[in-house]
């Protein structure tokens, strides 16, 4: 059980972004063991390398329908129905989640939805939306990514510690109004000069934001990193886990 004083477990299945660089798994975590954050393609694969179970997940936030972000939905509910998954599974992601996540399932494996034990509750989020799932309170936030998609950064509470997760953004003020007082920050950056990611110098300008003691990881990398531009962050590797 956790409580106030309780580290929050971060176990990252992926840290690529959508091309893979380095030959990384797409960008996904686990805090916990409960609450998975965005579910890539790779997600099966990387759960079975951590030792982690689809029926240990309890509440799944997707962050935008970008493929690499939420195409992993498919290979959850194939294992948790194989699993004979009963307990209640809750996805909270934008608007439209139930009907993507229904037609995703009836392009990948249309003898499942019939066949499922388990209850979905859907939470379609808004900006600034609080909600609550299996222990896990949460907020949502509209950050700025690409044009044709709404797209959401995340802060939860779990007992008495935060964290924040950008999603996939740029700079923008949906993503630094999460970021005061929270205990970990985890963060998308790119180094290649992508207009619609989070650059190194953006990473500063929201670390300046942060509550002393705080923790920022940044994920979905691209591979281009240069020396000194990940200086006092973490930095998120397949299969790496923080305890903070
Ligand atoms: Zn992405
Ligand atoms: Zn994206």
């Amino acid at each position: 059980m956790s409580d106030s004083t309780s580290p929050l477990d971060l176990t990252f299945l992926g840290s690529g972004n959508a091309f893979g660089a380095e030959g990384r798994a797409f960008s996904s975590f686990v805090v916990n063991n409960r609450y998975l954050f965005d579910c890539g393609p790779t997600l099966l694969q990387q759960m079975r390398k951590a030792d982690i179970q689809s029926n240990d997940i309890d509440v799944i936030l997707i962050s935008h329908f970008h493929a690499d972000h939420f195409f992993g939905l498919p290979f959850f509910f194939l294992d948790a129905w194989r699993n004979q998954r009963e307990k209640e599974l809750t996805i909270a992601g934008p608007a439209g989640i139930e009907e993507r996540v229904d037609g995703l399932l009836k392009l990948g494996y249309s003898m499942i939805p019939g066949k499922l034990k388990f209850h979905v509750r859907y939470i379609e989020v808004t900006d600034g939306l609080e909600a609550e799932a299996a222990g896990l309170q949460f907020t949502a936030s509209t950050v700025v990514h690409v044009p044709e998609l709404m797209c959401y950064a995340y802060r939860g509470q779990i007992g008495g510690r935060s964290i924040v997760y950008s999603g996939d953004s740029t700079l923008c003020d949906g993503l630094i109004r999460l970021i005061p007082g929270a205990d970990v920050v985890v963060l998308e950056c790119s180094c290649g000069h992508e207009p619609v990611h989070l650059a190194p110098s953006d990473i500063a300008e929201i670390k300046s934001h942060t509550s002393p003691g705080a923790r920022v990881i940044v994920t979905h990398l691209d591979g281009h990193a240069r020396s000194g531009d990940f200086d006092d962050l973490l930095v998120a590797q397949d299969l790496a886990r923080f305890c903070l």
